[in-house]
């Protein structure tokens, strides 16, 4: 039986890090992504390699969650693939007095909490979502009613209270976390209530289930054409490091996708996508156009677009 508490906590220093304890790491690929270095941004690193699951569940010994450090204040974590095929990854920002937590995972266990909590000091905790699907809001009851901990509502007012966005989706949100202040761009689209977060410390763009190496989903065409839209202009003026979404589906051979559902990704497509990519995505659903295209999976090195 592998254990379904142990929590691994790998470090960012780049040179020294263990590979998860599976049985299945890749032996090609390994994910190093240097930070290029605008000197506006404090640098991180995402030289990690991420578990991803196994052959066989009944054979993996990997920890419920894992935790990479991006740097000392934004955590990057990932839940184990043979909990949930959806293996989202979350993300943890700290600020000088509040940490956000956004996502909560696909599962109800208590682990993630427990990680959080023993991440964030005595920070208060505020929890937020990049949408209401239940792969990133399922462990919400496990913050509900704890202690210094806000969790945000699914529903399009408590989101716009939040983040102070005024009309949505057209308007600019923005949330301070103490030294730390993050713009909220609503994308609706692959779901109504759809937002991306931007840490103007890192240069970090967080687009959930919009734009990651993998099936992009597309509840409402047209929203998430004007969507994506927006975002590119967004992203076209400020410094982005990296572009993170919440799953990771591709392989790492070029437009080449794992089945959805699997609980095996060998030699995994690495998780941070760039602006570039995003205004590859921009340009494609230009050309698809406003209404619902017909066809489809469109298939790009790095993500499938799927209306
Ligand atoms: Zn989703």
């Amino acid at each position: 039986m592998r254990s379904l508490v142990a929590v691994a906590l790998i470090g960012c220093a780049g040179n020294t890090l263990p590979p998860p304890a599976g049985d299945d790491v890749p032996d090609v690929d390994a994910p190093v992504t240097p930070t290029d270095g605008d000197p506006g941004l404090e640098p991180g690193s995402l030289a990690v390699t991420w578990m991803h699951g196994s052959a066989n569940c009944n054979t993996n010994t990997d920890p419920e969650v894992q935790v990479h450090a991006y740097n000392a204040t934004t955590l990057i974590i990932r839940q184990n693939k043979c909990d949930t095929f959806e293996a989202p990854f979350v993300y943890v920002l700290l600020g000088s007095d509040t940490a956000l937590l956004f996502d909560s995972g696909a599962t109800q266990s208590t682990t993630l909490r427990q990680t959080v909590s023993g991440l964030i000091g005595s920070r208060a905790l505020l929890v937020a979502h990049t949408h209401a699907h239940g792969d990133h809001t399922a462990g919400d009851g496990t913050f509900t009613g704890q202690p210094n901990t806000t969790v945000v509502a699914k529903s399009q007012a408590a989101i716009q209270a939040t983040f102070g966005i005024a009309t949505w989706p057209t308007d600019l949100g923005s949330i301070d976390l103490g030294g730390r202040v993050l713009d909220a761009v609503a994308i609706p689209g692959h779901e109504a209530q759809h937002i991306a977060l931007y840490d103007r410390n890192t240069g970090l763009l967080l687009t959930g289930d919009t734009l990651y190496p993998g099936h992009l989903f597309i509840s409402n065409w047209s929203q998430y054409h004007d969507s994506v839209i927006r975002l590119a202009e967004f992203a076209a003026t400020r410094p982005i490091a990296h572009v993170l979404g919440a799953h990771v589906e591709m392989t790492s051979t070029p437009g080449q996708a794992y089945p959805y559902g699997t609980t095996f990704q060998p030699a995994e497509h690495v998780l941070e996508l760039t602006a570039a990519h995003l205004e590859e995505l921009r340009a494609a659903v230009v050309q698809l156009g406003p209404s619902t295209p017909n066809g489809g999976p469109f298939v790009h090195d790095d993500f499938s677009i799927e209306p």
